[in-house]
């Protein structure tokens, strides 16, 4: 699933390619994908109108709209956008919604397994986040996102770190890869509760957090063997090269030596270096 890095280069790239665009037309082919809404709704909001902004809170995508309307596009798991100019000739087996721009291009969106979403929200105060993502954290790129904000929500709860970390109601857009890579950033193993974190592994935490994000939007995320992130252009991320433990198992730490582990929290696999994480 496309995290906050791979979130964010889409958005660079949407913000390129779609923002100052009237929308001409828009094609629903999926219904599944607008399923807040009736399919003929979703064309009505949005033809005429033009794009002022693109923006991201977490994993989800914020299009702003000159009418004041926010139209909100989430991928989830296998979710894809792409910005073609027509005729597009490659595979639209799974083409779920089509967006015509007044430079003749196109916004595409494919899903094949089609949990991911596109809703419009009618919130009209463009400072708030639309009333659908209110329960969500901070952004950790974003301001609201402070050390003590980290404090507060792992004093109390005794999970493993790494479950908070990507508990997107306590912080939005760590996914299975970031969480790994920030605890090991930070030295702290991925299994330790969250309650249990000292202040100086608390600040570790933090610093990491914000470090390893934004290392990865520089090199525009992770595209991994299965292809199923790349950017609006089509192209890969680059971020997978500097991956030091995620998928790792069984490789030497680039630290120290020792082998990278596996452990499953919360059902999923995470890895770690037993030595340099504590
Ligand atoms: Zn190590």
């Amino acid at each position: 699933m496309p995290e906050l890095p791979e979130v964010e280069t889409l958005r660079r790239g949407l913000e390129h390619h779609f923002s100052r665009r009237r929308i001409v037309d828009v094609e629903i082919i999926g219904s599944r994908t607008v399923r807040r809404h009736a399919s003929e709704e979703v064309p009505q909001l949005l033809v005429g109108s033009t794009v002022s902004k693109c923006g991201r809170h977490g994993k989800y995508l914020i299009v702003f709209l000159d009418s004041g309307i926010r139209m909100v596009i989430h991928l989830r798991m296998t979710g894809r956008l792409e910005i073609v100019t027509p005729p597009f000739l490659g595979d639209i087996k799974h083409l779920h919604a089509r967006f015509r721009l007044d430079d003749d291009r196109e916004l595409l969106f494919f899903d094949p397994r089609t949990f991911g979403e596109i809703f419009i929200s009618t919130t009209k105060d463009a400072d708030q986040l639309p009333d659908e993502l209110a329960s969500l954290g901070p952004d950790p790129l974003s301001e609201d996102f402070t050390l003590e904000h980290l404090a507060k929500v792992c004093k109390k709860r005794n999970a493993a770190i790494k479950s908070l970390l990507l508990d997107q109601n306590m912080i939005a857009g760590i996914g299975n890869i970031y969480g790994d890579e920030i605890c090991y950033e930070a030295g702290v193993l991925p299994t330790k509760r969250a309650s249990q974190l000292t202040d100086g592994e608390l600040a570790k935490l933090y610093k990491a957090t914000g470090q390893i994000l934004l290392k990865a939007v520089e090199r525009k995320g992770s595209t991994l063997s299965d292809k199923k992130y790349l950017d609006i252009t089509g192209s890969e991320g680059q971020y997978q090269k500097h991956h030091r433990v995620y998928a790792k198992v069984g490789t030497p730490c680039t630290c120290c030596g020792n082998l990278i582990l596996r452990v499953k929290i919360s059902g999923r696999s995470s890895y770690y270096c037993p030595y340099c994480q504590k």
